[in-house]
């Protein structure tokens, strides 16, 4: 008996070349392998995924509920019900204090689907993408998916790492169509100010490139009023091509549900619904129903927001204080949303750990805490940790860091 086609291993000579160079997440490869552990009954603490670790508000999770039991279960338009579509729309317009079309608005399974349907729609063979460094480990992998090539490019470290037009300026090519970046930033936990955004924004536009802004941590932010700027609050005309992208996630614990969305033109708006609509169709209907309460209880879900957000900033205190006393040899920058605390880590290269991989397994095995080595997002000297936990395992495995590194 011959074995068949499909229980054969694939070589690496027939996967396609669509995907053999692509790297898995490894972000979700060190928070499988640390639940992994966990399981087995080690002891471990898991500071490595990037998902805040409450509860979905209960009014969303009712509202998903009720929509099942009202038979709110088929397929719906691919770019999502329009209700949701509308509420996400007024959400951007108030901000932005203009009317922005809702047919602008497309509704994905978590914002990576809204971000690759920017990437995929945007960008092919022989284009360059610009991606602000550190960089969230998909956007190198999102554009080369699309066949295009990711660029890194990164700010000054004593500007922590914030790009500049001068930084652009020294990195664009004429095969440069866009500019991908996170503020908030994930690793960092970095924010730019206005008037930073819109020197960025208008190099954009000067240059043709299309900017793709990443703002899904956006409500988690440190400053005044509670939502860090925003591409929405810059005058129409700074603007050029763009494409906002924002999601549940994050903002409302809703990493399960899986809902994104983006904001761009209409037009383009269409163009990446009828990708998805090849892909996965609409979002899941029940979690857009939920969606649709996170968007239209704007007074729920502000109060549930501030609540978190203020859990966030409790513990990026808590996180600070302790590096400061225990880890005084291992600077970070000091996160001003989100809730990753992106460190330093090369003083502590040493034999065998000569570098931020070899660095975390080394300390995984011996302290049982993950964190994620910077490799994963393009900077090889620093270390991620996720402080969306409780103050209890923050303070024990800063204390275990402590005590094999300090
Ligand atoms: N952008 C950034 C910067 C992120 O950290 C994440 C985390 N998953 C995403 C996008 C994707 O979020 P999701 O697909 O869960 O909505
Ligand atoms: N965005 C989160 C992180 O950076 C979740 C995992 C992922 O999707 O990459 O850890």
């Amino acid at each position: 008996m011959t074995t068949s086609q499909t229980s054969r291993e694939p070589t690496s000579a027939s996967i396609s070349a669509n995907v053999r160079d692509m790297q898995p997440s490894a972000t979700i490869a060190v928070s499988s392998l640390a639940k992994r552990l966990a399981a087995e009954g080690r002891d471990i603490l898991n500071l490595s995924a990037g998902e805040p670790d409450f509860d979905t508000p209960a009014f969303i999770s009712e509202a998903a509920i009720e929509g099942i039991r009202a038979g709110r279960t088929r397929y719906t338009p691919a770019p999502g019900i329009p209700e949701l579509r509308k509420a996400v729309a007024s959400s951007f317009s108030q901000r932005a204090g203009r009317e922005l079309p809702w047919e602008g608005v497309v509704v994905s399974t978590g914002a990576k689907q809204s971000l690759f349907n920017a990437c995929f729609s945007l960008f092919g063979p022989g284009d360059e993408v610009l991606i602000g460094a550190p960089y969230w480990t998909s956007y190198p992998e999102m554009v080369g998916l699309s066949r295009a090539s990711a660029v890194p490019v990164s700010g000054a470290e004593a500007r922590d790492f914030r790009l500049t037009p001068a930084d652009l300026d020294a990195a664009v090519t004429e095969r440069t169509r866009g500019l991908l970046f996170s503020s908030p930033g994930n690793p960092t936990g970095v924010v730019y100010s206005t008037d930073e955004l819109r020197d960025i924004a208008e190099w954009a536009r000067d240059h043709g490139v299309w900017l793709i802004a990443d703002e899904i941590y956006r409500r988690i932010w440190f400053g005044d009023g509670g939502e860090a700027p925003s591409i929405l609050d810059l005058d129409a005309h700074s603007l050029g091509d763009h494409v906002l992208i924002d999601g549940a996630s994050k903002s409302f614990a809703m990493t399960g549900w899986r809902i994104g969305c983006s904001l761009s033109s209409p037009a383009l708006a269409k163009t990446m619904s009828g990708f998805q609509s090849h892909t996965t169709s609409n979002a899941s209907t029940p979690s857009q129903i939920a969606a649709l309460a996170a968007w239209t209880r704007t007074e729920d879900t502000a109060a549930a927001v501030s609540e978190m957000r203020e859990a966030f900033r409790r513990r990026r205190d808590l996180v600070c204080r302790l590096f400061d006393e225990k880890l005084p040899g291992f600077p970070y920058l000091k996160p001003e949303g989100a809730f990753y605390l992106f460190f330093r880590v090369d003083s502590a290269f040493a034999e065998g750990r000569e570098s931020a991989a070899e660095l975390c397994t080394w300390i995984l095995e011996e302290s049982g805490v993950a964190l994620v080595p910077g490799e994963a997002f393009g900077e090889p000297r620093f270390v991620r940790m996720s402080y969306a936990t409780s103050d209890d395992v923050l303070e024990d495995a800063i204390g275990r860091l402590a005590t094999l590194l300090g």
